[in-house]
């Protein structure tokens, strides 16, 4: 089991807010690497495309693993 990194949430006041969206198949505690224009799990290779402005694609994506 690696370290928790430093950085993967940040405090404000009582307010924990993650700054790495976690993976949904995986669950909480395994977060979502960032790249440009999509995010993956580096676990289970889950992927996703970012929301990027003009290009953000509607709704959410193509449910994993049907
Ligand atoms: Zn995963």
């Amino acid at each position: 089991m690696a370290k928790a990194r430093v950085g993967l949430y940040q405090t404000k006041g009582d307010t924990l807010t993650r700054t790495h969206q976690s993976c949904p198949k995986c669950g909480p505690g395994i977060f979502l690497a960032e790249h440009g224009n999509r995010r993956s799990c580096g676990k289970c290779g889950y992927s996703e495309a970012r929301a990027t402005g003009a290009n953000a694609p509607k709704g959410k994506p193509a449910k994993p693993g049907a």
